[in-house]
């Protein structure tokens, strides 16, 4: 007996692996093009930094005229969720991460390289493995879980490294006519490969971030095959990303150390490896203390927390590019309008550590995002938003487009727009004092600012609706009105005059202008005051000075 027949005795029905390489050709693509790949566990969950990573690959491959695809890890059955896949598919859609080819649903798919979830791929699997065990390079085990306990605790009461290795790979030696006595007579197996590292050799590995790293070579006989028919994670990668034919994983640098089994796997499959890229985790700064942005700790973690927020994809996919590459402010600040698919990202200029994750920050670049939406876009994505999380604010909204889509004109499609919005969250605030049902709802505080005596606010505000007011007033009229009325008040009409006499006047122009702003919206602080007026109309502006008396 010989090692292919041990392979057909473990695998009679697995395909010659020539099947596969033929089937999954080398890509057809131009010199230099990259493909790259994100392969999320179904889990419904997606972390920021899966995100990140799947948009500094799709990044990568699009720069290149390469290939992005998605593929579904559910090698783990155990940490499945139902429908696991279709909800990890919709969140990458959501903020743009749509693949050229992969999943596309819970069970669809687009491209030739599938089936691209790895449940789907147990004959594939098992042929690689039939081929690794005829060659005496892979092994059935039939160590029991418990063996396997037991090895680790010996190992761990001698203080030496733990595994499966050298003396203690107890069926790395037994003998053909052994092993297959034992399948014979139904005892319980995995597949192991059959190492051929030494630890006390060191392999060089040129990690795309990380640079130069040395590694002892992996001598460690992992299972290739577990008992579920399913390979482990890191079979299910050397063969998946070579019919895949991917050119550069990029992936969290928690598999950093993986590499040199994963090399050596490439190695002894015959299989060409790709280049690899290891991303440093996304940290938080935890009072003075960095750590990994936490599943458990922190909500932002969770990809859905900038859904609910409603942070638009163009701010949250800025913010990441902001993080992988330093040299991006500078770009958007030589680029203003460009969009973020003209900036060459260069992974070789990825932080060796973890970037650090400001909230204030992402927000920020938010605000100058939406700031340069059109009405009508920002009207669509809010509604859109509000459909899941404002019912209210969607009704309202849908109640009267055009009416809605002059609130967010206002101070937009000018060369300094309005920047109050940092989030669709942020809309009903922002908008509610142009609506006279949530105006008229919310209890207002009126703020009134450096004019605060009821007897001169009444007083300005009548003067200013019945004497000065007329809709049909140019912008510039309309501020030369609110002068003439302060000058009628005894305040100083210019801000530079009020400056240069401190002891003659008690207010001036711009405390006028605060009085009929706090009496109009309920706040200190608004978009163009001008603008406003002409929206809600004479009318209205009478009404909410009565309430603000
Ligand atoms: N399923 C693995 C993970 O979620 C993929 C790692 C990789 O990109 O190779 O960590």
């Amino acid at each position: 007996m010989d090692y292919k027949d041990l392979a057909n005795l473990i695998f009679p029905e697995a395909k010659e692996i020539n099947y596969y390489e033929e089937k999954y050709p080398e890509r057809n693509l131009k010199e230099g093009a990259i493909v790259t790949r994100i392969a999320p566990s179904p889990t419904g969950f997606i972390h920021i930094g899966g995100l990140y990573q799947g948009l500094i690959a799709k990044k990568i491959a699009k720069q290149t005229d390469g290939v992005f695809f998605i593929r579904i890890e559910d090698t783990d059955q155990k940490r499945q969720v139902e429908n696991g896949t279709a909800e990890i598919i919709n969140s990458l859609n959501k903020f743009g991460l749509n693949p050229d080819e992969g999943m596309i649903d819970e069970t669809e798919s687009k491209g030739n390289y599938g089936p691209y979830k790895q449940s789907m791929r147990k004959e594939i699997y098992q042929s690689y493995a039939k081929y690794l065990i005829e060659q005496g390079k892979a092994y059935p085990c039939f160590c029991s879980p418990e063996e396997i306990e037991e090895i680790r605790q010996k190992q761990e009461a001698a203080k030496i490294r733990p595994g499966y290795y050298g003396v203690w790979a107890k069926c790395r030696n037994l003998s053909i006519e052994e092993m297959a006595k034992k399948i014979e007579a139904g005892e319980k197996y995995i597949i192991r490969f059959k190492s051929p590292g030494r630890e006390d050799r060191k392999i060089k590995h040129h990690d795309l971030i990380k640079g130069n790293v040395d590694f002892p070579e992996n001598d460690q006989d992992i299972v290739i095959i577990k008992a579920d028919g399913l390979p482990t994670y890191h079979f299910a990668h050397a063969i998946d990303d070579h019919l895949m034919r991917t050119t550069h994983v990029i992936r969290g640098d928690e598999w950093l150390s993986s590499v040199p089994l994963h090399l050596q796997l490439f190695h002894e499959l015959g299989f060409k490896a790709p280049k690899y890229a290891h991303i440093a985790p996304i940290m938080k700064n935890d009072n003075g203390n960095k750590r990994k942005l936490s599943k458990r700790k922190d909500p932002e973690a969770a990809v859905s927390y900038y859904v609910e927020m409603g942070i638009p994809k163009e701010a949250v996919n800025e913010y990441l590019l902001n993080i992988a590459n330093s040299n991006f402010e500078n770009w958007r600040r030589a680029n203003k309008d460009a969009s973020i698919d003209e900036f060459e990202l260069q992974i070789n200029k990825m932080s060796v550590s973890g970037a650090l994750f400001d909230m204030v920050k992402l927000l920020d670049v938010g605000k100058t995002v939406i700031s340069k939406f059109t009405a009508e876009e920002v009207y669509n994505q809010s509604l859109e938003w509000a459909e899941n999380y404002d019912k209210d604010l969607a009704e309202i909204l849908k109640k009267d487009k055009e009416y809605a889509l002059k609130v967010f004109g206002i101070e937009r499609g000018n060369k300094k727009p309005r920047k109050d919005i940092a989030k669709w969250s942020d809309v009903r605030e922002n908008i509610e004092y142009m609506y006279d049902e949530m105006f008229n709802s919310k209890k207002q505080e009126y703020n009134y600012q450096v004019i605060s005596d009821k007897e001169s606010i009444e007083k300005i505000l009548k003067l200013y609706i019945e004497k000065y007011y007329n809709e049909n007033d140019d912008k510039q009229t309309w501020f030369d009105k609110i002068k003439e009325l302060a000058g009628e008040m005894g305040y100083a009409k210019e801000v530079k005059e009020f400056k240069a006499n401190p002891g003659k006047y008690k207010a001036h122009v711009g405390d006028v202008s605060t009085v009929l702003r706090v009496a109009l919206t309920g706040r200190t602080n608004t978009p163009d005051m001008y603008e406003i007026m002409q929206i809600l109309g004479k009318d209205r502006i009478k009404s909410r000075f009565e309430k603000g008396i």
